[in-house]
């Protein structure tokens, strides 16, 4: 890739507002201050990281605007090379004209996340950092923040990182070993091998087990309201979400589609689905509707099985748990402000919250209840370090594979070089996570998930 051109981009949304940055980043970064920024003092004297005030001219001399500029000269900037910020008035047509200005000149306009790109290939950040930039960007949520920025400060390229050094130590003893092949492993030797190696797996078997609280915060909770109608189901959604969005109608089967809302729960992104109504019928179109809410029971993290507290459930209620027998459920005992009456076998068994969508009695306790499922109620993971990316989980669980390979060829006694070679994919999955060993189109994939300018 290429590295040795001055990149330059808009680092602020376009639109208007209170200013607009644009950053240039390259070994030309000095050269286009002098160029077109014109402060009370030689550019060549200003501090590194100091804003200056000063006109920004075109290249025939017309005043742009008037901005403040900064340098942050390599390597203490976030590529590593020579950073350049100018602060303009914010709006389109000024940071248009800078921009212009500048390319003009001859710099590149650089693709999405091509400085974050640059502070990667310069060392400055590892391959898990860098997809934490982008991800500290995009969260919705604390929690989704929190492990964003664990995996910013390197908590996950440390743990990995420690693999790799045990990995590699193993190769080293190894590979000494096939050096000398007339000589056999002393089987004390054999057993520390096998020691290491399962301790290891040990530690990412721990690692992966987190991914399922990972996932979620990172990328939400699904969860989907089912039931039969007029159980409350719409009310339940607009009590959960604080304001009417599906329409509450006493008439049995309304909300022929889906309906879906994000919010946020104990600092958890949630997307909450509130499905058609579950009924055995004869219309088409509300069949279709079930059918569809059969389907996303299937493929949802949670079902809130809504039933009314006041009836007894009949086929319909079964039809609904039914289609939810994939996945977890959580009953709500809707209706709970009028009389109730005790609810038999299967439901009485099953985990359940009573509520009253129309009092809101028992919404908060729900909500406790849906968190607590996915985050656990002691709050401790917010301290451990969480698997949350997909792509982190396959290259650990390849390496993991490569691992127990080895183990197995160890009890096999196969050759020493093929037990290295075990090795050496271990290393090179867990190298893909923090970017050591992670192919070019990856790291392309990876880099166009970011905006312009980062
Ligand atoms: P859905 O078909 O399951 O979405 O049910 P709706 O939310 O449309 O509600 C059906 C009927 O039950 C409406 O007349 C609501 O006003 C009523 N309802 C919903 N929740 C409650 C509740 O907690 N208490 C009482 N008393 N009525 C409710």
């Amino acid at each position: 890739m290429e590295i040795s051109d001055t990149i330059v981009a808009p680092a602020t949304p376009a639109g208007e507002g209170g200013i607009g940055i644009v950053r240039v980043s390259g070994p030309a970064g000095e050269a286009c201050l002098e160029k077109f920024f014109h402060p009370h003092r030689p550019v060549s004297s200003l501090k590194s990281h100091r804003l200056y005030y000063g006109r920004f001219r075109s290249s025939d001399g017309k005043i742009i605007d008037e901005v403040m500029a900064v340098i942050m000269r390599r390597p203490n900037s976030y590529t590593r090379e020579d950073v350049v910020e100018i602060h303009c008035h914010g709006g389109t047509l000024v940071t248009r004209r800078i921009l212009d200005e500048l390319i003009d000149d001859g710099l590149r306009l650089a693709r999405p996340g091509e400085f974050t790109l640059r502070a990667f290939m310069n060392g400055r950040l590892d391959l898990t950092q860098a997809e934490a930039v982008i991800d500290v960007i995009r969260s919705r949520s604390d929690a989704a923040r929190h492990i964003a920025l664990g995996q910013l400060e390197g908590r996950l390229s440390t743990l990995i990182g420690g693999y790799r050094e045990d990995i590699a130590d193993l190769l080293a003893r190894i590979e000494a070993q096939i050096d000398f092949p007339e000589e056999d492993i002393p089987e004390s030797d054999q057993a520390l091998f096998a020691h290491i190696c399962k301790q290891v797996i040990d530690q990412i078997d721990g690692l992966l087990a987190t991914f399922d609280s990972g996932r979620v915060m990172r990328e939400g909770i699904s969860v989907l309201i089912l039931g039969r109608p007029n159980v409350g189901k719409s009310s339940l959604m607009n009590t959960l979400i604080g304001e009417a969005r599906a329409i509450v109608t006493p008439v049995a089967g309304t909300t022929r589609d889906t309906i879906e809302e994000g919010l946020c729960l104990g600092g958890l992104p949630l997307r909450l689905v509130d499905a058609a109504g579950v009924r055995h019928t004869e219309d088409p179109v509300e069949a279709e509707g079930v059918r569809r809410a059969r389907h996303k029971a299937s493929t949802a993290d949670l079902v809130l099985l809504v039933v009314d507290g006041g009836r007894p459930p009949d086929e319909d209620d079964l039809l609904a748990l039914e289609s939810a027998r994939d996945t977890a459920v959580l009953l709500v005992v809707n209706k709970c402000d009028l009389e109730t009456i005790p609810l038999p076998a299967p439901f009485g068994e099953l985990p359940q919250v009573r509520v009253s969508a129309h009092t809101g009695a028992g919404i908060e306790a729900l909500k406790e209840r849906i968190v607590s499922i996915f985050v656990g109620s002691d709050g401790d993971s917010r301290e451990s370090i969480l698997l949350s990316d997909r792509r982190h989980r396959q290259a650990l669980l390849r390496a993991r594979e490569a691992l127990q390979r080895f183990i197995e060829a160890q009890t096999q006694e196969y050759s020493l070089e093929f037990m290295a070679l075990d090795l050496k994919e271990a290393l090179q999955a867990l190298g893909e996570i923090t970017g050591e060993t992670t192919p070019d189109d990856i790291l392309e994939r990876i880099f166009t998930r970011f905006c312009i300018g980062k």
